[in-house]
This record gives structure tokens, C-alpha cells and sequence, in this order.
């Protein structure tokens, strides 16, 4: 029998894993790139010999242990090498002048929280109370078992029984914002250290999943850098027959009596399918490509008032020093503020790519500053060439002044300097504002869905980070294995998976 075409759109981490799946399950596949590479904001670039990483920070579940791994084999990601993580990040207190690592080992993390922290003993038990409950649990599935729209009563009691011990921590309290959480915290350096672990608008809970991943030795950094994880994906998809057409911008998704038909490129060829998958930017494909004509109160809703991950500017030095005893990723609440797109910045996270030979010739090593920004500033600036140049210059002989004070030597042995701004990020992947993780990973986003269909239109179906309520590695993953059951499911066909 003729198999049915796919179109697909992106080929980052969410494409090429919708690809994976179609593939598998016997449609054939084209997806449609409009760079010459795949991984879209998994990216790396080399700059003379020092290979810059412009994507993922870290992966979770991906070693044998937790459910997640069986996802990662399917997609062939288990291929990408990976440095397991000790330590989920030092946080230096420039005001107060203390430290802390936030290691693997809670018994070590608790007694040093204790130590900093003595006002604030109970509140410290009550969170690595919580991290050590998730951590004997298998969570890495929650949510993620099954496509949302193909639940039924039945699946869900299934679910909830099946993450029974780990539900508590997914109620009530524990779904405030860490924002609020930290309120009755005594200590400053407390509140900040978990403001920003990760996001303050994450609800706690999600730190107590990330600490319960580090603490089961399910967390790691990618060895190769992110491009190589997303060549892994793209290995899998062509193994299995799929093709890519790079250097190939989308322009429009074509329709006919509310049906998806294909698509047209920038360069004016036509490309028919029976079906279109869209794992690019949301808004662009909803409200640009398909004009708002497909769209209800729920969808118009998310993308007024959701608010979408705040982008950052990135500083990347190539520096012929070692820092062996670095850890992976500090974070400093500076008391010598660095000024960004005209704010002081305070919180300056950074990275020593130290873990592996990859980044850099012997004896050298990539230090990544990164800090949050304003997406306007960048986006307006960047219209006079001549000025986002200089901003960036600026930004650099900022950021490196920074540096040589508290790593002194630094200044005279930099061989290579990059800045990616959020601008930098929207010219290579269309994410709206720069986003690198799609919509804010809020409390209401985390208790909500986003659908894979438009209403009104057949044979169209969006995947990747805007399909999901949150973006990241592997919700990406997931959404193109959700959207092919989705499609089999409407094709009344079954779903099959095939592991490595
Ligand atoms: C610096 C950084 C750190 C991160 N850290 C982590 C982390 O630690 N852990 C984690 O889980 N996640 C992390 N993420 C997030 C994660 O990488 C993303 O959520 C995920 O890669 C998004 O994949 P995607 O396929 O949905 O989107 P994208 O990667 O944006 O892929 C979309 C693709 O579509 C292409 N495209 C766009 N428009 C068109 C068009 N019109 N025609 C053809 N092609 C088009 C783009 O070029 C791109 O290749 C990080 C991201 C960044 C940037």
C-alpha cells in the first residue's frame, strides 16, 4: 500500500523527533529546515578552536533507571555522550561572602543549608524533605505517559495510581511559585539561592524534581555539546528513511476546504502531503501562516496572556587557562553589578565547560556568562547594525572586567570572544521574543495543556516546545511521539515505538 507523506516543519529536537515517530510507524516523511543544520536551539558554532555551545544547559533520565531512558532509546539520544553531574550548581553570595554547592548529596546539602541557614531550619527540612520523597520515585514519565488529548477517565486513575507516592508533591502548597514559596524565608541568600535555581516562576515543586534527578545521578551535561545530541536524533530519523531538506524556509502552509494539503517555500516551490506537522514557532504558524482562522477561546487565551521563557544574552570566551576546580555552572548575586541592554544585572550565571575535551584545545577552556534580559532592547537595537555591534562589544569588555576580578589572569589570555543575544537567537530559530524554552513555565501552565490540533482544520497537527506547556528537552521529544499517536489515533491505526 502507498504510504502517506508527512510534511514536517523544523528540524530541531521537536521535528526530528515527530520525524522518528512518523517513521516508525510507516508514513513517509519529509521535514523542511531552513538552516543547513538540524537542532534549531540545540546549537553549537565553532569559533577557531574553541566549539561554542548556544544550547541545552542539562539532560535528565538519561541513563538506564528511569523511564525516560526507554523515550531517549527510541529517538536514538541515548547516543549522545553524557558527564554525569556532582554538583547542580555552586551559588556565590557576593553581599554576605558565603557559598554553597548544591551537591548530589542531600545529607551534605542539608547539613551545609543548615550551617548557612540556621533561621531557617525547618524550612530547609521541609525542602529536602520533599527532594528526598521524589527522589525514590520514578517521575520522569508524569505527564508525559500519554498525548493528553487521549486520556480518558480510565488512563488517568491509571496514571495517579501508578505516581501515587510522588502525588503529594503535586498539590496544593507544593504548586506555589517559588517566588511565593521563599516569602517566609529568613535569609536572603536562602531566597535567592532558590529564586534562581532555576526560574522564580517555576512552582516549587519543579526544583524539588530537578535536586531529586541530580540526587539519583540522572542528571549530566552533554560531553559533545548540543549539537551533537541533535545529530544523534537526526542519525535515528535518516536510519529510518526519512528525509530533510535544508536551507529550505517555509513560507506558507497551504489549505484547501479547511484541509492542510502542504506547503509552499520562500523560493516558490510547492510540496504536497496528506498531512503537515508544525514543530516551529506557535504564534507564527497560528495567527501568520494560518491567519488566526483556525483558533478558539482556549488557544487565544494562551498565547494573550501566557507569557513566553524571558531570553539571554550570552557571553562566550575561549581562554587558554584551565579551571579544573570549577564547577560546571556558579551562580553569583554580585555585589558589582554588570550592566545589560542599560540594567544592572546582579544574578550572573556561569559556565566552565571543563567537563570534557570537546570545547576546547588542552589546556584551554569555554567560560559561558550568561544573563537575563530584556528581548526589546536587543531587537530595536539590532536595526542599526553599527550599534548592536557595539552593544555587544561593550557587553564583552564588561562582562570580561567582571571576570578578571574574580578569576584574575583571564583578561590577557582570551583567544576568542562570542555574544549571542536574544536577537541572535530569534534570526536562527523564529522563536517568538527569543524564547529558548517556549511559554514561562508558570504554575498555571504547569496544570494546563496545549493542543496538537487546530480546531477546523484537518490533517494538521503541531508539535516541539510550543505544543507543550513548557518546553525543554524531553517535553520536545514527547510532543512528537504524542502527535504521531495522535495522528495514528485519528487514522484509526495503531502506534508502534521501536527502541534502539
Ligand atoms: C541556551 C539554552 C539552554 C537550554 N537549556 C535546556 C536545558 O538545560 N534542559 C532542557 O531540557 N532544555 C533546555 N533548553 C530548551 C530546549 O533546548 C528547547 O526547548 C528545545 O530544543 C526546543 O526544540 P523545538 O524543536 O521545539 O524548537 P526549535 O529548537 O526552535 O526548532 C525549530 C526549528 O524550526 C526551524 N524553523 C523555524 N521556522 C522555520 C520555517 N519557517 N521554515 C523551516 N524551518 C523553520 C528552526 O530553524 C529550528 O531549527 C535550552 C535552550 C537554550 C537555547
Amino acid at each position: 500500500m502507498k504510504k502517506k507523506k508527512v510534511i514536517i516543519i523544523g528540524a530541531g529536537l521537536g521535528g526530528l523527533s515527530t520525524g522518528i515517530y512518523a517513521q516508525m510507524n510507516d508514513y513517509e516523511t519529509t521535514i523542511f529546515e531552513k538552516n543547513p543544520v538540524p537542532g534549531g536551539l540545540a546549537a553549537c558554532w565553532k569559533r577557531k578552536d574553541y566549539l561554542i555551545d548556544g544550547g541545552i544547559h542539562f539532560l535528565t533520565g538519561y541513563k538506564p533507571g528511569l523511564s525516560l531512558y526507554n523515550v531517549f532509546k527510541e529517538v536514538g539520544a541515548h547516543k549522545a555522550e553524557c558527564v554525569d553531574i556532582e554538583t547542580y550548581a555552586r551559588y556565590i553570595d557576593e553581599k554576605s561572602g558565603r557559598m554553597i554547592d548544591i551537591s548530589a548529596d542531600l545529607d551534605r546539602f542539608q547539613t551545609d543549608l543548615h550551617t548557612l541557614f540556621p533561621e531557617d531550619k525547618k524550612k530547609v527540612n521541609q525542602f529536602i524533605r520533599a527532594t528526598r520523597g521524589l527522589s525514590k520515585t520514578d517521575i520522569s514519565e508524569f505527564g508525559f505517559k500519554e498525548p493528553l488529548e487521549l486520556m480518558r477517565k480510565r488512563d488517568w486513575i491509571k496514571e495517579l495510581w501508578q505516581n501515587r507516592k510522588a502525588l503529594k508533591y503535586f498539590m496544593g502548597k507544593s504548586m506555589k511559585p517559588v517566588s511565593e514559596y521563599v516569602k517566609d524565608i529568613h535569609d536572603p541568600m536562602f531566597k535567592e539561592l532558590l529564586l534562581y535555581m532555576f526560574l522564580p516562576s517555576v512552582p516549587i515543586v519543579f526544583l524539588w524534581m530537578v535536586l531529586s534527578f541530580v540526587s539519583q545521578k540522572q542528571m549530566g551535561v552533554l560531553a559533545k555539546g548540543s549539537l551533537d545530541f541533535a545529530n544523534k536524533l537526526e542519525e535515528r530519523y535518516l536510519e529510518l528513511g526519512g528525509k530533510i531538506e535544508y536551507k529550505s524556509k517555509v513560507k506558507d502552509i497551504l489549505v484547501e476546504a479547511n484541509k492542510a494539503i502542504g506547503i509552499s517555500l520562500e523560493d516558490g516551490s510547492v510540496h504536497n502531503a496528506d498531512f503537515v506537522i508544525s514543530a516551529i514557532d506557535g504564534r507564527t504558524v497560528i495567527y501568520d501562516m494560518l491567519k488566526g482562522d483556525y483558533t478558539n477561546d482556549k488557544i487565544n487565551k494562551i498565547y494573550s496572556k501566557w507569557k513566553t521563557v524571558d531570553p539571554f544574552v550570552s557571553v562566550s570566551l575561549g581562554v587558554n587557562m584551565e579551571f579544573k576546580d570549577e564547577v560546571w555552572m556558579t551562580f553569583f548575586k554580585t555585589t558589582d553589578p554588570v550592566i545589560v541592554a542599560e540594567e544592572e544585572k546582579e544574578n550572573i550565571m556561569i559556565r566552565f565547560f571543563n567537563y570534557s575535551p570537546h570545547f576546547a584545545p588542552k589546556g584551554k577552556t569555554v567560560i559561558q556568562v550568561d544573563f537575563d534580559t530584556e528581548w526589546e532592547y536587543w531587537f530595536v537595537l539590532r536595526k542599526d547594525k553599527k550599534e548592536y555591534n557595539q552593544a555587544k562589544k561593550e557587553l564583552a569588555e564588561r562582562t570580561i572586567e567582571w571576570l578578571e576580578s574574580r578569576y584574575p589572569e583571564v583578561k590577557n589570555k582570551i583567544e576568542v570572544i562570542d555574544v549571542a543575544t536574544p536577537y541572535t537567537y530569534w534570526r536562527y530559530t523564529l522563536n517568538e521574543r527569543g524564547s529558548y524554552m517556549g511559554f514561562l513555565p508558570t504554575a498555571d501552565a504547569f496544570t494546563s495543556s496545549v493542543e496538537k490540533r487546530l480546531p477546523g482544520l484537518s490533517n494538521f497537527y503541531m508539535s516541539g516546545q510550543w505544543s507543550m506547556s513548557m518546553g525543554g528537552v524531553q517535553p520536545v521529544i514527547y510532543s512528537g511521539k504524542h502527535v504521531i499517536q495522535l495522528l495514528c489515533h485519528d487514522e484509526e491505526k495503531e502506534f508502534y515505538s521501536i527502541s534502539e
